[in-house]
């Protein structure tokens, strides 16, 4: 027997194709009359037709949302939260817009409606990451966790397919660590174990015809199943690294992910291989670190950190900087355990 406790799922979940239509209901179901739409700049057109179709509910848009939720951005967009009369906020993109309404929300009470548009996995989690002086800061708080979200199909149908596959591997790493989580429960794991066959499946269909709309359903929902899973329990070594490469190198957030899953899983994997069974079984490979790195390959994903601009000497800088706090952790690692799993994701080696 292995004791859990299941917290329970305290946001409210609308799936489908067309959905984006119901922002209005949900905004006036939360009991707001006014809500300022968020984006991206270059998701800016969605906005301004999700605020159009929105009519009176619509308070203007912010479109500056940003990578890793600089302070200063946050800033502009609490003045002109207050400015516009709103007393919710809907978030229009990826993990960058859902970051922006999360900071609004925390200093302001909001309610947040987040519509997802990449796989990145925030809007079912109580996680803020903010960047300030060159520094990000995460934290967990229950205020942080949105109230809606809408997860419309019809939205990810233009994502890229470079970003499709790099924003599927980002969800996956959050299932991988979930599955090992020592505050993991049945509820979640479950989850996962839908998400892992449903991203195999797809991401192939999407790598040749990122428009296969019955492939992108299936894709969305994984999506859904792995962020709840990082948004209910702890994340371990894998997430601690692409949070310092991102945080201290500035790389991009879902090509970091997808660049150290492989490597991380397969270190892991030796300390937690009964936890780790869904995806060898889901990947093959002969393991689950070399089954999600022929994964990786066989959908176009990045496999070399050298590609994002690393240098060896950047490598010796994160493997200390990793160190410096600790934290939960399957296996335990030394600092020259972290510098040679970083130096096989530099290279590319596929994980044995
Ligand atoms: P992103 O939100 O920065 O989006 C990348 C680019 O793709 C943006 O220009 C965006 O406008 C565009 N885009 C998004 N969806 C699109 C679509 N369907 N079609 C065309 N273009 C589209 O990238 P991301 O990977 O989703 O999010 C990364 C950020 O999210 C990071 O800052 C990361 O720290 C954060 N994040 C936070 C959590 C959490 O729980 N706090 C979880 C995951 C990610």
């Amino acid at each position: 027997m292995r004791a859990f406790v299941f917290p329970g799922l305290t946001t409210r979940v609308i799936f489908g194709e067309g959905t984006i239509a119901r922002t209005g209901e949900e905004i006036a179901r939360l009991g707001h009359s006014r809500a300022l739409v968020l984006s991206t700049p270059h998701q800016k057109p969605e906005a301004e037709a999700l605020a159009a179709s929105l009519g009176a509910r619509a308070a203007g848009v912010f479109a500056g949302a940003a990578m890793h939720t600089p302070v200063a951005v946050t800033e502009e967009a609490v003045a002109a939260f207050r400015a516009s009369g709103a007393t919710c906020v809907v978030s229009l993109g990826g993990g960058s817009t859902t970051g922006l309404g999360k900071a609004i929300a925390v200093r302001t009470g909001a309610d947040q409606v987040v519509i997802p548009t990449t796989y990145a996995g925030s809007e079912m989690t109580d996680i803020l990451g903010e960047t300030s002086g060159g520094e990000k800061v995460t934290r967990r708080d229950p205020a942080i966790r949105p109230e809606v979200v809408i997860y419309d199909v019809d939205l990810t149908l233009t994502l890229p397919v470079g970003m499709t596959a790099t924003s599927a591997l980002n969800a996956i790493a959050h299932g991988m660590e979930a599955l090992y989580a020592p505050d993991r429960n049945p509820v979640i794991v479950a989850m996962v174990k839908e998400a892992l066959p449903a991203f195999r499946d797809a991401l192939p269909v999407l790598a040749r015809d990122p428009g296969d709309r019955a492939a992108r359903a299936g894709a969305l929902y994984a999506a859904w199943c792995c962020s709840t899973a990082l948004g209910y329990v702890s994340m371990a070594l894998h997430h601690k690294l692409a949070h310092v490469l991102g945080g201290s190198f500035d790389t991009p957030h879902a090509e970091t992910h997808a660049i150290l899953l492989p490597h991380t899983t397969a270190f892991n994997e030796a300390a937690a291989r009964a936890a780790l069974t869904p995806i060898a079984a889901t990947f093959g490979g002969g393991s689950a670190g070399a089954g999600l790195w022929d994964f990786a390959r066989a959908i176009g994903a990045p496999l070399r950190l050298a590609d994002l601009g690393l240098t060896e000497a950047d490598l010796d800088r994160a493997a200390g900087i990793a160190l410096r706090n600790s934290y939960d952790n399957p296996r335990p690692f030394t600092e020259r355990d972290i510098r040679d799993l970083l130096q096989a994701a530099w290279e590319g080696r596929r994980p044995q």
